[in-house]
């Protein structure tokens, strides 16, 4: 750790607890890569894959007031909270932006997570909403790459989402209803990433992480 990269020392705060983790020497140069696109364009998947390559990226686990669903583990996919903690989270100015993503169920992006990401000398990487990711990068300017993940059609998404089995009928239409006009927000980000066969959309997402990071 040396150079002009770090500076300051600061002591890590856990992003949902409060509690002091260890002093770090702040990274003044962490990024945010921010991947965004209706659910079921995939996402989750390139995401994973990119965080299997590069060591130097941490995953920003949001905050939502929805329930885990198959093994998702608390603190690991999401800090699952109470809407009443969300909304006192919000009045304590804690999230960077937030979103009622879905209608009751809130999710958002804690200042105190991307923070800890960076003290840790990671660059941060979001699976996130088109609107908070569009959100993020216009807070974040050229320290952030917005990459929309475009599926092949609507129809192939309604299918990704059916057969990804997650989701109960309700939560498949509120989801397929939202799809189309998110579909519509592509033109907004730094890159629209056609993820049609899955290989080649992560030799992609790899190519541009790499280059945004400078690797
Ligand atoms: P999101 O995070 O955007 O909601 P996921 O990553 O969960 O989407 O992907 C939705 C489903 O589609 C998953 O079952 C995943 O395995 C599948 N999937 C992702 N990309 C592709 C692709 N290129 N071709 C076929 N299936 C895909
Ligand atoms: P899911 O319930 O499928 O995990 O997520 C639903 C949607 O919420 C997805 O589009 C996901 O990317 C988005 N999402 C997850 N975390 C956040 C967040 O912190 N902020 C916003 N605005 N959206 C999020």
């Amino acid at each position: 750790m040396s150079g002009e990269r770090w500076r300051y020392i600061v002591i890590n705060y856990h992003p949902l607890t409060q509690s002091p983790i260890t002093p770090h020497l702040m990274n003044q140069s962490g990024k945010l890569i921010i991947f965004s696109a209706p659910s079921g364009a995939g996402k989750t998947t390139i995401v994973h894959h990119l965080l299997s390559k590069f060591n130097n990226l941490e995953f920003s686990v949001s905050a939502t007031t929805r329930r885990p669903r198959g093994d998702e583990q608390q603190g690991k996919d999401y800090y699952f909270i109470s809407q009443t903690e969300f909304l006192h989270r919000i009045a304590q100015k804690e999230f960077v932006e937030f979103e009622e993503v879905y209608s009751g169920t809130f999710y958002g992006t804690l200042r105190g997570e991307i923070e800890r990401i960076w003290n840790n000398g990671k660059h941060v990487i979001f699976d996130i909403d088109v609107v908070g990711g569009l959100h993020l990068k216009r807070k974040y300017a050229e320290k952030a790459l917005a990459i929309f993940v475009q599926p092949p059609s609507l129809e192939v998404l309604i299918e990704r989402l059916s057969g990804r089995g997650t989701d109960t009928e309700d939560k498949l239409s509120e989801r397929y209803a939202k799809a189309e006009k998110e579909l519509d927000y592509a033109p907004q980000f730094d890159v629209i990433l056609k993820n049609y066969e899955l290989d080649i959309a992560c030799k992609e997402a790899e190519t541009l992480v790499a280059n945004f990071i400078g690797l």
